[in-house]
């Protein structure tokens, strides 16, 4: 058990926990979409040049996404904070930190999921995103998990699982459960934003439970 791993674990106060390894292929291996970083690509540039909505205006860059174009997990979250807006990247800074310890506790790296927000730049001072604001962006995510083709989503926090299950319902009634999402109908599950985490460590116990039921899918569907 790595370093990150049991650190993160000693803090649910959870002693020892193994994985059980997936029969299939490892997380992140390509699949048969496997060259679908070249379509991500475009999009990727597409979103670079976007004025759909003002946010354009107030963003240094814009935050596209990370991680691996044959993700089986992809972590969507709710808009770029400051940081991000500065580097470009989501989920970086102390809730970035939590967010890759979450992930190795449940035996993956940054590199084998794929981070995306809803928005693509960020809202001044950190609000939360406006609807149209949204929905003016939806079409880039939309187009990532095509690309993508997640066999799981995990939405991370109120506003991002609000949005994506179309719900007005607290983040407590929608995590664990499974509900599914899109087109494809992709299973997506909900937990607590790692921000929300930092300021609420009590809930990491909960979190941990949304983290086992992710690898727990993630297992099944490697069978
Ligand atoms: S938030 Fe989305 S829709 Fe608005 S300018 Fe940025 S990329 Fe375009």
């Amino acid at each position: 058990m790595d370093a990150r791993r049991l650190e993160y674990l000693t803090g649910l106060g959870v002693s020892a926990w193994e994985l059980r390894k997936p029969p299939g292929h490892p997380v992140g291996a390509p699949t048969q979409h496997g060259e679908l970083e070249g379509d991500l690509e475009p999009l990727r540039q597409r979103v670079a040049e976007c004025t759909r909505c003002p946010l354009h205006a107030s963003r240094t860059q814009t935050v596209f996404g990370v991680g691996s174009a044959t993700a089986q997990l992809l972590i969507i979250g709710e808009a770029p904070g400051a940081e991000e807006d500065r580097q470009g990247e989501p989920f970086v800074g102390r809730a970035g930190q939590l967010l890759n310890a979450m992930l190795a506790a449940i035996g993956l790296t940054r590199d084998e999921v794929y981070i995306a927000n809803i928005l693509k730049c960020r809202p001044p001072g950190n609000r939360d995103p406006k609807p149209e604001e949204a929905e003016a962006c939806s079409g880039f995510l939309t187009a990532q998990i095509r690309a993508i083709r997640p066999r799981l989503i995990l939405a991370v926090g109120r506003i991002a699982a609000q949005w994506l299950l179309r719900s007005d319902a607290p983040l407590g009634r929608l995590r664990g459960r499974l509900h599914h999402y899109g087109a494809d109908q992709t299973p997506l599950l909900v937990t607590y934003h790692p921000a929300y985490l930092l300021r609420s460590p009590a809930q990491k116990r909960r979190a941990w439970e949304d983290l086992c039921q992710v690898r727990q899918l993630l297992d099944d569907n490697s069978s």
